[in-house]
């Protein structure tokens, strides 16, 4: 019997709201897998999550999913296009579309060969040697070219690639910002690169014990609006935060008992994560209402707590009287001195080591580089020496090896590219953001220094984490800052904070 389109909404939601149910199941185990987990679980862990995985897909993928998505786009909720259910529908068939438009057996290849490939990576940065991972790579690029194809896009196939990670960018848009972003950010690199004034990085190389980092960060966590009755902060090797489900979102960290930045400024990264997921409408549990829009906005989250608040004079104007407290390491440590150490801006090779400000352009080399590989101008085999002559051009340095230039990180191998785009655009959002935060709320410094971080909190739930999906990353920029996203308000905040502290 055919069904309403009200009654096929229905339908739809409690399907989905069910695969989140089981979504959330694979979250604590993928969580459990990263911090307690004994090493002999490994094979039946894989073989849970692939069982979990294989039947979210398949329920999602059914036909019955895609008729019922029909019949309810046929819906009256539909004429408003600004409604919620709309808004629902869209994303629903957004992710209906492309789940389908994926042959399994593309799917199953993409797993194999990036699943080998990473192992041979592994290796090739060991050994520092490229032409060993070379082969592999091309099978990788071979791959997401035939992906690309398969989504479909309006302009080029990197498009299609960028869409899985910032759902409705392009290249274009975001290439006509880094670009001026690059033109400006350069010359700054290099008149910091250029100055005398250099911090003491003594001050926060020293001893630091974990038991008291672990204190310290989880009380400044708590201060910013993380709530740990929802969350629980634990160790592991490559930190990360875990939305498992509203009530239950999870960070990590790891601690460098000889390093007072490394884990606290981690911690108040993942905690900005947290407070995203912690702050997406619990009611709306199953919609993508109820799901971060993308990943450059939930980068623009972590990074606007852990720099453009951790990293600020108001910020450890409240704290730091209580870091030297805690920690013996920083008594008679003058505020200015440790703020400048906490605030150090050197070129590097290694990009999750880069600070505030050159982290972008490690950023930008590969967002170049992806594009320019997926366009057909360059090719796999000129990867090493593009990468240096970029490296040269903009940071003014040279990898000594691969290791160190175009091996370092992992996404290629793992078939992540158009991923790191996102990295870039959430300093962006954060930026844009936040000077929109400030316009509104002059005395938010005023706040800070008195620990009180409310303000913010609330501004960013009522502007971003109430909506979930509901806009686009653009929309979100356009409706918040009545402006499109553009690479000035970074560049403004970069230019006053680092003009100053390098005596620019
Ligand atoms: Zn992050």
């Amino acid at each position: 019997m055919p069904t309403s389109p009200d009654n096929a909404y229905d339908e739809l939601v409690a399907i989905r709201t069910e695969l989140s149910v089981l979504n959330s199941c694979a979250g604590v185990l993928g969580w459990d897998e990263r911090t307690n987990m004994p090493k002999g679980a490994a094979d039946i862990r894989s073989q849970q999550l692939a069982l979990l995985s294989g039947m979210i897909h398949e329920k999602f993928t059914s036909p019955h999913m895609g008729e019922l998505i029909s019949t309810a786009e046929n819906g009256d909720f539909m004429k408003d296009a600004d409604s919620e259910k709309a808004a629902i529908m869209r994303e629903i068939r957004r992710e209906y579309d492309k789940s389908v438009k994926l042959p399994k057996e593309l799917v199953e290849e993409l797993a194999r060969v990036t699943s080998l490939a990473q192992g041979v990576w592994a290796e090739a940065r060991a050994k520092k040697d490229f032409a060993m991972f070379l082969p592999k790579l091309k099978e990788v690029i071979n791959l997401k070219h035939r992906q690309a194809e398969a989504y479909g896009y309006q302009t080029e196939p990197y498009d299609a690639l960028i869409d899985d990670y910032e759902p409705y960018a392009t290249v274009k848009s975001i290439s006509e910002v880094f670009a001026k972003l690059r033109a400006s950010l350069v010359p700054l690199v290099h008149a910091i690169a250029d100055s005398k004034r250099r911090p003491n990085m003594k001050i926060v190389e020293n001893d630091f014990p974990v038991d008291l980092q672990e204190k310290f960060g989880k009380a400044a966590s708590a201060a910013i609006g993380y709530d740990f009755d929802s969350g629980r902060l634990d160790v592991t090797t490559h930190p990360f935060c875990s939305g498992i489900a509203p009530g239950d979102v999870r960070i990590t960290t790891r601690y460098n008992p000889r390093h007072f930045g490394e884990a606290f400024f981690g911690i108040m990264h993942e905690s900005g994560h947290a407070i995203y997921e912690q702050g997406l409408p619990a009611e709306k549990f199953g919609t993508p209402l109820q799901e971060a829009v993308s990943l450059g906005i939930h980068e623009s989250q972590s990074r606007m707590w852990e720099n453009l608040v951790g990293r600020s004079r108001a910020f450890w104007t409240h704290f730091y009287p209580k870091a030297q407290a805690t920690f013996s390491s920083f008594k008679g440590v003058a505020f200015d001195d440790f703020y400048f150490a906490i605030n150090n801006v050197e070129p590097s090779f290694i990009r999750v080591e880069a600070d505030e400000v050159t982290y972008n352009l490690h950023i930008l080399i590969r967002f170049e580089i992806e594009r320019d590989l997926f366009a057909g101008k360059i090719k796999a085999e000129e990867l090493p020496g593009l990468w240096n002559a970029k490296y040269k051009e903009y940071l003014g340095i040279v990898p000594k090896n691969d290791a160190e230039g175009c091996l370092q990180d992992i996404h290629w191998s793992a078939g992540l590219f158009g991923y790191f785009a996102t990295y870039a655009l959430g300093n962006l959002y954060a930026s844009q953001f936040f000077a929109k935060a400030k316009e509104e709320m002059p005395d938010l410094d005023k706040k800070f220094a008195a620990g009180d971080f409310s303000d913010l909190k609330n501004w960013l739930r009522k502007n971003i984490h109430s909506y979930g999906k509901r806009y686009s990353a653009e929309q979100l920029v356009k409706r918040i800052t009545g402006k499109p996203l553009s690479h000035e308000p970074m560049m403004s905040y970069l230019k006053t904070k680092f003009g100053e502290l390098y005596g620019l």
